[in-house]
C-alpha cells in the first residue's frame, strides 16, 4: 500500500534535493501530498502534525530518510 503513496513514489527526488525541507513549498509536497485535507490552492494552513515534522526536520532531529523509513513501516 505504501508503494502507492506520492511521498514514496517521489522519494528519490526528495532525497537528492538536500535541505529541501527548508523550502516551504517543497516541504508541503513532502508532507501534504498524500493528506486527504491537502488542497493545492490553499497552502497557508499548517496542521500541528505538519509543524511537528517541519521542526523535527529543520532542527536536524530527524532526517528525511528516517521519515520515509517510518512511513514504509506502517
Ligand atoms: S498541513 Fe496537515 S492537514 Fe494540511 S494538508 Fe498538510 S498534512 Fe494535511
Amino acid at each position: 500500500m505504501t508503494g502507492q503513496l506520492k511521498i514514496i513514489i517521489n522519494e528519490k527526488q526528495f532525497l537528492e534535493d538536500k535541505g529541501f525541507y527548508n523550502d516551504d513549498n517543497k516541504l508541503i509536497e513532502f508532507v501534504c501530498a498524500d493528506c486527504d485535507f491537502y488542497k493545492p490552492e490553499d497552502k497557508i494552513l499548517e496542521c500541528f502534525a505538519f509543524k511537528i515534522i517541519k521542526n523535527l526536520l529543520r532542527k536536524g532531529i530527524v532526517t528525511p530518510e528516517e521519515v520515509l523509513d517510518a512511513i514504509r513501516e506502517e
